[in-house]
């Protein structure tokens, strides 16, 4: 959706740019990331695999990538590449935009990797006190919930990391206000990990990072249960309007990256 995105904000503005998407299969990342000043690339979005395996190749990180080990945008800077990442900010907006509100409370962030390290950091950043980490593989949520300790904030979070059996954990669910999916389940699949929905409060925020025209595996229930819930569209669009910005110094129109988006996703 991204080239759909970027493409309709290059026609608003009339600028002379395209934005194209490229296959780069892992072992070709750094000749991929190489040919960007060679071919006067002004910047680039990388996704799944890439992101973590570039913040270890670009020398030069902001400092959100370098929190997040990760890289979702490279810009080329006079020949120069500098890696940044707009996930978070832009997961922080759509939440925010959504009404979440999550002062005091707790947010379950299912995940260990990029998405959900983002999703630590926005949900730091939206105020909440308590985070657990929900992961398949625990050492990987241990290694997370580490490292987000204290997610450079003054304001002290507790963080917890356990298995998916924390999604079975009733008491566990009842005092969540947010449960946010930041795992690929669902995304080819069509079934969710179990998870006791009927166990969270009637206002408990159900938000998927994944997006699609119907509704996600993990959302259905939410839905059927008449849970508040997003999926992941409006952060796909946050991020995309941050990364247009970086890429280009300036920022898109307001609205157009998103219209074009809800179309495709035919919600409009
Ligand atoms: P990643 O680094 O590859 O992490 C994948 C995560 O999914 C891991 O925690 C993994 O658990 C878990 N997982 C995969 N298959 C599973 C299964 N069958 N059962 C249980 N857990 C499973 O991927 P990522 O970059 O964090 O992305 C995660 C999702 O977020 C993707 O679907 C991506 O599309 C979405 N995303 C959306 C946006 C947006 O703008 N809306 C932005 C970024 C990412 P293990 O650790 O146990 O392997």
């Amino acid at each position: 959706m991204s080239p759909t995105m970027h493409n309709a904000a290059y026609a608003a503005l009339a600028m002379d740019r395209v934005y194209l998407a490229f296959r780069v299969t892992p072992e070709n990342l750094r000749a991929a990331l190489r040919s960007i000043p060679a071919l006067g690339i002004v910047g680039v979005n990388l996704t799944v695999p890439h992101k973590e395996a570039a913040a270890r190749v670009i020398k030069t990180l902001s400092a959100e990538a370098k929190l997040l080990r990760a890289v979702n945008c490279v810009i080329n800077d006079r020949g120069k590449l500098r890696g940044d990442n707009t996930d978070a900010h832009g997961l922080e907006r759509d939440l925010r935009a959504l009404g979440v509100d999550l002062r005091s409370r707790l947010a379950i962030v299912i995940g260990a990797g990029g998405a959900a390290a983002a999703a630590i950091l926005a949900c730091a950043r939206v105020g909440a006190a308590r985070i657990v980490v929900a992961n398949r593989t625990r050492s990987r949520a241990i290694s997370l919930a580490r490292r987000f300790h204290s997610p450079h904030s003054s304001r002290r979070i507790e963080l917890a990391a356990r298995g998916l059996e924390a999604l079975t954990d009733a008491t566990l669910l009842a005092e969540a206000a947010l449960v946010l999916n930041a795992t690929s389940m669902g995304l080819t699949t069509g079934s969710f990990a179990p998870l006791d929905y009927a166990a969270t409060s009637p206002n408990c925020f159900f938000y998927d990072a994944i997006y699609r025209a119907d509704a996600t595996p993990f959302l259905r229930e939410a839905i059927a249960l008449n849970r508040p819930h997003a999926d992941g569209a409006g952060m796909l669009i946050n991020q995309g309007e941050l990364a247009f910005e970086l890429f280009n110094g300036v920022a898109p129109p307001p609205g157009v990256m998103g219209q074009v988006l809800l179309e495709r996703l035919c919600r409009t």
